[in-house]
């Protein structure tokens, strides 16, 4: 019989978890050095029920790099700014390859299998940036999250943001190459520009779990009600990221968690239980995915505490 009380919950597998020495928590990213420094120790859990509340453990105050989990965001823009016209220049299926594979993209001729694979997210940003000036469209991108969030305190690490450029030579590569095929605007940088301040998001659990908000309230916005994006826009966000949201390790995701979650390398996982839960876990050590070690078995737990799965909707708390 499952402990139904949430907080008990989230104490009980921030426990667990802590409690695993440094060669069970995985290696945290190390390409940059703002990602190499941080400490695998860290642990944090933040849940927001659809009620409002707001259930905390570990290190849910401590920001940290979102990385990828912010392409939710950039396709969310990219879809309020462009509609359906978003799916002409990138796909809607899982890739089966890593995060920055570049292989799929010369028989597809340019267009990215999904909007969370580095070249997709590239692309997106590209929709995103629109022609106009990279840091007013950085400008955007951060007020948006802010907005989302609740929080005007939700920042652009600046260091994270000039390492991805200055080592970002697969991601300068993947642009390139798309615009070969000619789906990139005009000048491929200004949309990497985007596309590495987006990554050097910093957010704490907390503020990524209310950011994640809408995803779980149909699109609407969490104190204002209105439209984020439209019901069938949220719920197709949602199926993408629990289709896509991990990379090759998607579908291994899906089988054992089964809601929807999209990562970063920095260790963090935003995941969504549709019209219950906006949840967000930290911790930096990855898989061979390059997915949080941790922060998956933390979803897995929970999923498996409070019944919370898309596919049986009517269970859980
Ligand atoms: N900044 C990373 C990159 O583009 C993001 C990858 C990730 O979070 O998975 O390589």
């Amino acid at each position: 019989m499952p402990d139904r009380d949430l907080p008990t919950i989230l104490v009980n597998i921030t426990q667990e978890l802590d409690a695993l020495p440094i060669e069970q928590r995985g290696p945290v990213a190390d390409y940059i050095p703002a990602l190499a420094r941080v400490s695998p120790e860290h642990f944090g859990l933040a849940v927001v029920l659809a009620d409002g509340s707001v259930h905390v453990a570990g290190d849910a105050n401590v920001p940290f790099s979102i990385q990828s989990v912010s392409k939710v965001f950039m396709l969310t823009m990219a879809l309020q700014k462009h509609g359906d016209d978003v799916w002409k220049r990138v796909g809607r299926e899982p890739s089966g390859s890593a995060f920055n594979s570049i292989v799929q993209l010369e028989t597809e001729h340019g267009i990215p299998r999904n909007p969370f694979i580095n070249a997709g997210a590239i692309v997106v940003s590209d929709m995103v940036l629109n022609g106009g000036d990279p840091r007013s469209a950085i400008g955007d991108v951060l007020r948006f999250v802010r907005d989302l969030a609740g929080d005007e305190t939700i920042s652009i690490d600046n260091e994270v943001a000039n390492s991805e450029a200055v080592t970002g030579f697969r991601n300068t590569a993947l642009a390139n190459y798309m615009k070969s095929f000619g789906n990139m605007g005009r000048e491929v940088e200004g949309a990497l520009k985007l596309y590495f301040h987006q990554c050097a998001l910093s957010l704490t659990c907390r503020q990524l779990a209310l950011a994640g908000r809408y995803l779980m309230l149909d699109g609407q916005h969490p104190t204002s009600g209105k439209a984020i994006v439209d019901v069938a826009v949220a719920r197709r966000i949602n199926a993408l990221m629990l289709l896509c949201g991990h990379y090759d390790g998607s579908g291994e995701f899906a089988y054992r968690v089964g809601i929807p979650g999209k990562s970063g390398v920095g260790g963090g996982i935003l995941a969504i239980v549709p019209g219950k839960a906006s949840i967000a876990v930290w911790s930096p050590g990855l898989n061979a995915r390059g997915n949080s070690l941790l922060g998956t078995k933390a979803l897995e737990m929970l999923a498996e505490e409070t019944g919370w799965s898309v596919f049986m909707p009517g269970a859980g708390l």
